[in-house]
């Protein structure tokens, strides 16, 4: 996948403000489904790459055992969207095009975010009639690029990009392609060249704020005693790194003071073996698994969630806040890191480069046909 960045958020409207689970027909659920158990890549901001002894594995989730997961959550729920990772590579997937499809056999729009060091049979995935293609980077050079990509090749990936975006194409496929570049110190000069890059082929650009993950980490940032996990030295590096310092941006999300939490209240993390995870900012799975989605009812697993202990404390610290950007000001706070550590960084803000402040309802239409249109600026770019 990925890495956790501060656009990977759900949107906050809808979410009930009870702090008791209570069953709500009209909830749009997104599920977050691992169907592998690993990554190729060791990010050091991912606890694929910082949290090795809570381990991952080699499976694969099977095909039926994803059709029997929709077909139960379509029973439950309203399923508004299904992405097919979370701290996971889905081009480890023998049968990617196949997951996809099944998602969409069921009439959910579906997306894949990946690292696309590999890419295998992009032409089944495309007809697939897959919704979204995020591809994860956060540099343009091979230097920049592998120091919070551990083990990640760019240029293999900036072929693999132009791959896609052929399949794309040939296919006739209508996949939204989206670059998202991860915002660490010092590599502000790439996210330029990877930006005009990227549009020259034809996907969207957006930039991101990149965290420590996962909530186990940050947990122990912000309160040592709260968890048995320890920030080591590679640790602090990667904070040191963040263009975003995270003792600032934590605080300010504190500060909103807010005692929603969207990802509890209308996600569903699922792991390859098929068990639900108290979220999906959540790892280690022999703590934090709530139990076989298959086995247990929605509204059971929820009753889980809303009384477990890990969210207590996550609230508290308003780390639910920060992993669902709920402080306007975190932008600000990231630019001016960014400036006070190179002053002629010529560096937008978050917002401003997706467009500024997502309206909503009426008030969004001016936005989506903007969007639309350069989304087709750049398809007829990549045509020329
Ligand atoms: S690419 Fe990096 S951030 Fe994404 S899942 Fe793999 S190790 Fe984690
Ligand atoms: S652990 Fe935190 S982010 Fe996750 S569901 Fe609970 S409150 Fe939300």
């Amino acid at each position: 996948m990925t890495g956790k960045t501060t656009t990977e958020t759900l949107d906050k409207a809808d979410v009930p403000s009870d702090q008791q689970w209570v069953p709500n027909s009209k909830i749009k659920w997104q599920f977050d489904i691992d169907i592998v158990g690993t990554c190729n890549l060791r990010c050091p901001s991912c606890p694929v790459g910082n949290l090795r002894e809570a381990g991952t594995s080699e499976k694969y989730m099977r095909p039926e055992m994803l059709d029997s997961i929709i077909t139960k959550a379509k029973s439950e729920c309203r399923v508004y969207g299904v992405y097919l990772y979370n701290w996971t590579e889905p081009f480890l997937h023998p049968n990617l095009a196949d997951m996809i499809q099944i998602v969409r056999s069921h009439g959910i729009p579906c997306g894949i975010s990946t690292n696309l060091n590999i890419l295998k049979n992009i032409d089944d995935v495309m007809e697939a009639d897959l919704q979204m293609f995020k591809v994860s980077v956060s540099g343009f050079t091979q230097d920049v690029y592998s120091q919070t990509h551990r083990r990640g090749d760019i240029e293999v990936v900036k072929r693999n990009m132009a791959e896609v975006a052929k399949a794309k194409k040939r296919t006739g496929s209508s996949v939204r392609l989206v670059v998202a570049y991860h915002r660490y110190l010092g590599n502000h000069e790439d996210e330029e060249a990877m930006r005009e890059y990227a549009e020259s082929l034809g996907y969207e650009f957006e930039p991101a704020w990149a965290y420590l993950m996962p909530l186990e980490k940050m947990l122990a940032f912000v309160d040592n005693d709260a968890i048995d996990v320890e920030i080591n030295e590679e640790d602090q590096h990667t904070i040191d790194r963040l263009a975003l310092p995270l003792a600032d941006a934590v605080e300010a999300a504190k500060n909103t003071n807010n005692r929603v939490c969207p990802l509890r209240a209308k996600q569903m993390a699922i792991t390859a073996s098929g068990d639900v995870m108290l979220c999906c900012t959540a790892f280690n799975q022999d703590k934090y698994k709530l139990g076989s989605f298959l086995d247990t009812p929605l509204d059971d697993l929820q009753a889980m969630k809303y009384s477990h202990d890990l969210c207590g404390a996550c609230m508290k610290n308003g780390l639910h806040e920060f992993f669902t950007y709920g402080s306007d000001e975190l932008d600000d706070i990231g630019l001016a890191n960014v400036r006070s550590h190179y002053p002629d960084a010529k560096l937008k803000s978050v917002k401003q480069m997706m467009g500024g402040e997502r309206p909503r309802g009426f008030a969004a239409v001016p936005f989506k046909i903007k969007r639309e249109v350069k989304r087709i600026v750049n398809q007829v770019r990549a045509k020329l």
